[in-house]
């Protein structure tokens, strides 16, 4: 009974073309114009409820996405789409924009029959979770040195990076990634790890006590590890202390 507009889908491709609005689909403007065009109709209709269940039902039933019967339609003596020929075009939608996608490269540091992982950042995508170290690729670069730049870079580790174990792909709301694990070896002392966060050498078999973002999982899968707990399952634990399943003595405070 309010007297305004309701601009679903339906009524928004009636709107478009009955005055032959430009605006695009997926912006917020083509609405609001349709909205302030119609809301003057809506009071004058008297019946608010009944006038937009009609237009809906105009946009559903006539004035369809594709073959809309124009012969058919109330409108169509006012409808400028239909008078300019361009019925077929609107409304305007334009194309999604392109998902961006990054190559992105890990290295399973082994040392003495650990692992090396590392905490991730709270205020991270992701934060609290543990990761493998590693990176995206940057033009120019091999995947390999990914690994050993990401490794100097973020832990101050040189390291030598060996054969490919397995590559994902894994796909985030708003990009997808590609994901390359190497196997690695230090190519120095590792008492040199600085890390401004927690890091921790965990054995292989125990690798799973710990949270892992979910491409991760696709690791441990190709790998044959015991997979991870789900994200949230398990509390991360803070430097230095334990979670439930995760021993302390695993736990690095990183060193800045
Ligand atoms: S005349 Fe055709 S394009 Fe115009 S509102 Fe009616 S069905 Fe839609």
């Amino acid at each position: 009974g309010v007297p305004v507009a309701v601009v679903d889908g339906n009524v928004l491709r009636v709107g478009s073309r009955l005055w032959c609005l430009d605006q695009d689909s997926r912006q917020a403007a083509l609405p609001r114009e349709v909205r302030r065009r119609l809301d003057a109709a809506v009071i004058q209709s008297g019946d608010p409820s009944a006038f937009n269940q009609a237009l809906m039902e105009l946009g559903a039933m006539v004035c369809r996405p594709r073959d809309p019967s124009c012969g058919e339609c109330p409108c169509q003596a006012d409808c400028l789409a239909l008078a300019a020929g361009r019925v077929a075009e609107l409304p305007v939608r334009s194309a999604r924009p392109a998902v961006p996608h990054y190559r992105v490269a890990v290295g399973l540091l082994e040392h003495e029959g650990r692992v090396l992982i590392a905490r991730r950042d709270e205020e991270q995508m992701l934060g609290g979770l543990w990761e493998f170290p590693g990176g995206k690729q940057e033009p120019g670069e091999t995947l390999a040195e990914t690994v050993v730049r990401e490794f100097q870079e973020e832990l101050g580790l040189a390291v030598q990076v060996g054969a490919r174990l397995c590559t994902i792909r894994h796909a985030y709301s708003h990009f997808r990634i590609t994901l390359s694990a190497y196997r690695c070896v230090p190519a120095g002392a590792v008492e040199a790890l600085r890390c401004g966060r927690p890091v921790a050498w965990v054995p292989w078999d125990r690798l799973g006590e710990y949270p892992f973002p979910k491409a991760n999982h696709k690791i441990f899968a190709a790998l044959g590890l015991v997979p991870p707990p789900a994200a949230g399952a398990v509390a991360p634990p803070a430097a230095g202390a334990s979670a439930p399943g995760v021993p302390a003595a695993d736990v690095l405070k990183g060193q800045a």
